[in-house]
C-alpha cells in the first residue's frame, strides 16, 4: 500500500460492529466484564481504549512499526519513553533539541538520576566518542527544532546497536509521510501528533512507535502505570488529521519551496536554515533519507534588523507558537519556544536572538509571499 493509501486505510480505520466509516469515539473509562477473572481485551481506558488503539496502530503501521502508544502530549510521550531507564542510566542526547525537551531532561530527568551528554549528531564521531559503558540510548530529533540540522539516521543507529544501546529519533518535523526512522535502523520513534499527524492546530498529543517487541512490552506497561494517556476524543482528533496528512504536506511542501525561492534571494535575510537546500552542511544525508524535506524554514535577519518589528507586521501569517498546523504561524525561538533554555546555552547552540521560525502553512502561496513581502518592507 503507498503512503497516501495507508494514510486513509492504513491500521484500523471505520467500525466492523456498525460499518461506520469512521472510527467511532468510545467515551467510556470502563467496561463491562462478562465473568469475574476473564482477561477482557478491554477493563479500563487507561490501559486502552478502541478510539486510542485504531490510533496506535495507525500509527504503528505508518511509521512501519510493531506497536504504537498514543499520549497526552510530545511531552508526555518523551517522558515515558525516558522513563525506561534508570538512576545511572546514560543516554547521549542531540544538542539542537525542542526547547520543552531539553527542559524535561535537564529539570526533571537529572533529578532522577539520569545521566546525558548532549552532542552534535551531524557529526557521528562526536557521538561514538561520547559513549560510556553505562549509555543506554541516543536520542535525537532530525530534523531538529529550530536549526533543522540533519542527522544519518541509519548511521547513528549502526554506532548506538555496535555499543548495545537502542535509538530513538523524534520525527515530529519529517512526519511518516517524509520519513520512516525504523526503516533506517532506529528501535523507536517518537511526534508531537500536536503538530503534523494532527495538522489543524486543535488538537495536544503525542505518539511512540516501536519495532522491538522488549520496548513495545515495556512502553505498554509505562504507558498504563504512569497515566499519561491520550483520550478518545483527541485520538480521534488525530486520527481525522492524519487521514489528510499526504494532501496537506503536497501543498506544505510547494508553498514551501517558493518562500525558500523568495528568501534565499531576500537581500534584508542573512542565512536560510532548511535541510533540502545544498547549503546545509548534511543536504546529501537529508536526501538519502527523506522523501521531502517538509515546511519548516528558520532563517536570520540581518545584524540590526529587528525580528520584533517583522514578525508583528505580518498580517496572515500568525505570531504563535507551535508547528504543523494548515495556517502559517512564525516565531522568535530565543523569545518563545526556547525561551526555557539558558541564553548562554542557546547562543553555543547557535540559537541567535534573531533567528525567526516559520511553519509554511497551506494558504495560498503568492497570499503568503505579498505578506512576507510587506513585512520586509517595514524593517
Ligand atoms: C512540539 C514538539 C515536541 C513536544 O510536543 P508537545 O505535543 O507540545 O508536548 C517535541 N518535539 C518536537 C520536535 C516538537 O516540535
Amino acid at each position: 500500500m503507498h503512503i497516501d493509501t495507508k494514510l486513509i486505510h492504513g491500521g484500523i480505520s471505520g467500525d466492523k460492529e456498525t460499518g461506520a466509516v469512521s472510527v467511532p469515539v468510545y467515551r467510556t473509562s470502563t467496561f463491562k466484564q462478562t465473568k469475574l477473572g476473564g482477561n477482557p481485551r478491554w477493563e479500563y481506558s487507561r490501559t486502552g481504549n478502541p478510539t486510542r488503539y485504531a490510533l496506535e496502530t495507525q500509527m504503528a503501521d505508518l511509521e512501519n512499526g510493531t506497536a504504537g502508544f498514543a499520549f497526552s502530549s510530545g511531552t508526555a510521550a518523551i517522558n515515558t519513553i525516558l522513563s525506561m531507564y534508570s538512576q545511572g542510566d546514560h543516554i547521549i542526547v542531540g544538542q539542537d533539541l525542542y526547547g520543552g525537551t531539553i527542559r524535561l531532561i535537564n529539570q526533571v530527568m537529572k533529578r532522577f538520576g539520569l545521566e546525558f551528554t548532549a552532542v552534535d549528531m551531524q557529526d557521528p564521531d562526536a557521538v561514538e566518542n561520547a559513549f560510556r559503558d553505562n549509555t543506554k540510548a541516543i536520542y535525537f530529533e532530525t530534523p531538529t527544532n529550530p536549526l533543522l540540522t540533519v542527522a544519518d539516521i541509519k548511521k547513528l543507529s549502526e554506532i548506538a546497536k555496535k555499543h548495545g544501546a537502542k535509538t530513538i529519533v523524534d520525527n515530529t518535523f519529517a512526519t511518516p509521510y517524509n520519513q520512516n526512522p525504523l526503516d533506517l535502523g532506529a528501535d523507536v520513534v517518537i511526534h508531537s501528533a500536536t503538530k503534523y499527524l494532527g495538522g489543524h492546530s486543535d488538537v495536544v498529543a503525542g505518539i511512540a512507535v516501536t519495532n522491538d517487541d522488549k520496548i513495545a512490552e515495556q512502553l505498554a506497561f509505562l504507558q498504563n502505570s504512569i497515566g499519561s494517556t491520550l483520550g478518545p476524543d483527541d485520538s480521534w482528533l488525530v486520527q481525522r488529521g492524519i487521514k489528510t496528512l499526504g494532501a496537506r504536506m503536497r501543498v506544505h511542501q510547494d508553498n514551501t519551496n517558493a518562500i525558500l525561492d523568495f528568501l534565499k534571494n531576500e537581500p534584508k535575510v542573512a542565512k536560510v536554515y532548511y535541510p533540502g537546500d545544498p547549503e546545509n552542511p548534511n543536504y546529501e544525508v537529508a536526501k538519502k533519507q527523506m522523501r521531502n524535506f517538509g515546511p519548516m524554514i528558520s532563517f536570520e535577519l540581518q545584524p540590526g534588523l529587528s525580528p520584533k518589528t517583522f514578525v508583528e507586521s505580518l498580517q496572515i501569517i500568525t505570531l504563535a507558537e507551535s508547528l504543523g498546523g494548515v495556517e502559517s504561524l512564525i516565531e522568535v525561538p530565543a523569545v518563545m519556544t526556547h525561551g526555557s533554555v539558558p541564553r548562554e546555552e542557546r547562543l553555543k547552540d547557535g540559537i541567535a536572538d534573531g533567528l525567526i521560525r516559520l511553519s509554511v502553512g497551506i494558504e495560498d502561496k503568492e497570499d503568503l509571499l505579498d505578506d512576507l513581502k510587506q513585512a520586509f518592507g517595514k524593517i
